[in-house]
């Protein structure tokens, strides 16, 4: 890997941050709390939560398996997606590559950051291979995106040639496994120690069903989480997100519960969507969701939308003509959609 400093942009590496009343007196026990302008009413919610959010990393860290120094939150995976640009690519200068088709995100934010975007497409299994990848790469990549499993394919992406992007990209390789939860491949996240240009991203979105209260996380060496530290805004992470999400995660039984019954669900929707007469391909998912090609997208898309019923139309992107995504919902939503499509005509 190329030196941190180096993949670093100099104006990032050489930061002073903001420094906050809260983290000043950290680890020393205090009563009288008259250093950050705070009204000194209205407990709880006039303090400023936490910026490190301390208690909450380490109720992570004993979940997903990872040290509390190799975490960093933000205001869902968005913030965890931004903030390596803002680290690492010089704008008008630098580039990142990234499997095609993927998350929109990594793009919008190549393009706020104003940073070249370099898509390379999967093959028809929607796989890809590291050799493909590392060629679009140039001595201006700072960053390649790889996302597993993948969306809006659903599959999972050939861990051994994950492995080899890591290994052989010298610069900062991110792995988005938001939707790992949904499946059994050995998340990477556990390999962190190994592989010091790696950042996992996880969030509590999809399996831990908080979409609402904005939490993402990534999971990198304590060099790259403090480079995040230094860049992010002093409380990303406002305290009834905190607190709410140290709550769901003493909860953990629930989670597992919701999974199986996705997973259950999810085998029951694709089986039946095989048997439509609208539907022409089900592609296999490793994920809360499927991609399926359809007869006509468009039409299909325009039909449950009427019958009240909204899936996400794909078609338009590259390799995903004439798909629909479908989201896993309870069993009575999912036969809904079912009953809807079967009256298609
Ligand atoms: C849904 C999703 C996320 C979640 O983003 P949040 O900002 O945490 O809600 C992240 N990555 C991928 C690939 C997703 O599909």
């Amino acid at each position: 890997m190329t030196p941190l400093e180096k993949l670093t942009r100099p104006n990032i590496w050489s930061l002073a941050p903001y420094s906050s009343a809260r983290n000043e007196y950290a680890g020393k026990t205090a009563r009288v709390f008259l250093d950050a302008n705070e009204n000194p009413y209205n407990s709880p919610l006039n303090r400023y939560p936490d910026p490190l959010q301390e208690e909450l990393k380490q109720a992570i860290s004993n979940q997903k398996g990872v040290p509390a120094e190799n975490i960093f939150l933000g205001n869902g995976s968005d913030e965890a997606i931004d903030l390596p640009y803002r680290c690492f690519c010089q704008p008008g200068k630098d580039n990142v590559v990234a499997i095609e088709p993927t998350y929109g995100m990594y793009k919008v934010c190549a393009d706020i950051n104003d940073t070249e975007y370099r898509p390379v497409l999967l093959d028809e299994q929607f796989q890809f291979t590291a050799e493909k990848l590392l060629a679009a790469c140039d001595e201006h990549t700072k960053i390649i995106w790889l996302c597993s499993p993948n969306n809006p394919t659903g599959n999972n992406l050939n861990r051994e040639e994950m492995v080899k992007v890591i290994e052989q990209f010298e610069g900062i390789v991110i792995v988005d496994e938001a939707y790992s939860d949904f499946s059994r491949q050995k998340p990477l996240r556990h390999e962190l120690s190994q592989h010091p240009n790696l950042i996992v991203l996880n969030t509590m979105s999809k399996a831990w069903g908080c979409a609402a209260i904005r939490l993402g996380m990534a999971f990198a060496s304590k060099e790259i989480i403090g480079l995040f530290n230094k860049v992010k805004y002093p409380y990303n992470v406002n305290l009834l997100t905190q607190q709410k999400a140290l709550e769901i995660l003493k909860d953990k039984f629930e989670v597992e519960k919701w999974v199986s019954i996705l997973l259950q669900e999810r085998g029951r929707l694709m089986e039946a969507f095989r048997m439509l007469p609208v539907c022409k391909i089900v592609y296999p998912s490793d994920a809360n969701f499927f991609l399926a090609k359809m007869t006509d997208a468009q039409r299909i898309y325009d039909y449950l939308v009427d019958e009240g019923i909204i899936v996400r139309n794909r078609s338009r992107i590259q390799l995903c003509q004439n798909c629909l995504r479908i989201t896993i919902g309870t069993r009575s939503e999912n036969s809904e959609l079912l009953g809807a499509l079967r009256r298609f005509r």
